[in-house]
Order: C-alpha cells, then sequence, then structure tokens
C-alpha cells in the first residue's frame, strides 16, 4: 500500500469525524466534512495540513488575510501535533515555500491595477486603491486551499 494511503487509513480510524477521499489533489471541505487527498502523491504533510484545517474548524473567510492566518495555523498544527504523533517529517522550509504562495497570491491580488499601490480589501471580492481610489474585484482564489472555502 501506498504510504500516503496508508496514513489515510489511520487517519480515519483516528479521525472518524471527517471523511477521507482518495482524489486528485487535496483540500478540506467543510460543508462536507471531508478530506480530500492526491493518492498519487507521497505527499503526507500536505494531507497532516488539510487534516489541521478540518481539526480547527477552519471554514469560510471574507478576508483574505483570515486565510493567511488559516494557512500559518494548520501548517503549526500540523508541526507541532499531528506530525510528530504520526512520525512525518514537516521541515521549516516545507511550511515556509507553501506560505510563500499565499503571500504571493496575496500580493497579486491586493496590487492596484492602476497605479499598483497595496489596495485594502472592502469585500471577499473587492479591493480598493488607497492612493488613487480605484475599486476592483478578484475571483475566487484557486490556489491549493482556497477552493474548499465558499466566500
Ligand atoms: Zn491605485
Ligand atoms: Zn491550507
Amino acid at each position: 500500500m501506498q504510504l500516503i494511503t496508508s496514513l489515510a487509513s489511520k487517519l480515519q480510524a483516528d479521525f472518524p469525524a471527517y471523511t477521507f477521499t482518495a482524489s486528485d489533489t487535496f483540500y478540506w471541505s467543510s460543508d462536507q466534512a471531508q478530506i480530500a487527498f492526491d493518492s498519487n502523491s507521497e505527499d503526507t504533510a500536505a494531507l497532516l495540513h488539510e487534516l489541521s484545517h478540518a481539526v480547527l474548524a477552519h471554514a469560510e473567510y471574507q478576508k483574505d488575510i483570515t486565510l493567511i492566518e488559516m494557512e500559518r495555523d494548520a501548517w503549526h498544527y500540523a508541526t507541532s501535533q499531528l506530525a510528530p504523533r504520526y512520525n512525518v517529517t514537516i521541515t521549516d522550509s516545507m511550511v515556509q515555500d507553501a506560505l510563500d504562495t499565499y503571500r504571493d497570491w496575496l500580493h497579486a491580488r491586493s496590487t492596484c491595477p492602476q497605479c499598483k499601490a497595496t489596495g485594502v480589501q472592502t469585500k471577499a471580492d473587492q479591493y480598493k486603491c488607497i492612493a488613487c481610489s480605484t475599486k476592483w474585484r478578484v475571483n475566487e482564489a484557486r490556489v491549493c486551499a482556497l477552493r474548499r472555502y465558499r466566500i
């Protein structure tokens, strides 16, 4: 059995409140209490990360900055609580790489298309520039974790 599949069946036994489902990607669905994992990968750290979102009861978010906090919290929980218990290695650089993806994404979304200043998020799907007052809409987030949270 693949490493990730055997970890998932252990987790399923230890966390019966959630459904672990083999998929082609990783995500946590709070609506369905479901944790999907890429059964063709060996990324056991990502699986523990998704479980951390579940245990921390992460659900909808309104502001992008909240999402970054959720990501940081989920990695912290995965690293400090789950990794030692399931004998999975999660290095600091793995965590920083994952968080960088979100920081880049946030930077791209919050940059004013008109003057390149940094905007403030006024709604889940809208930013406003504090320098030139331009408003712009942003799509629902697409990177990694984002699809699991409905705005
Ligand atoms: Zn601007
Ligand atoms: Zn995440």
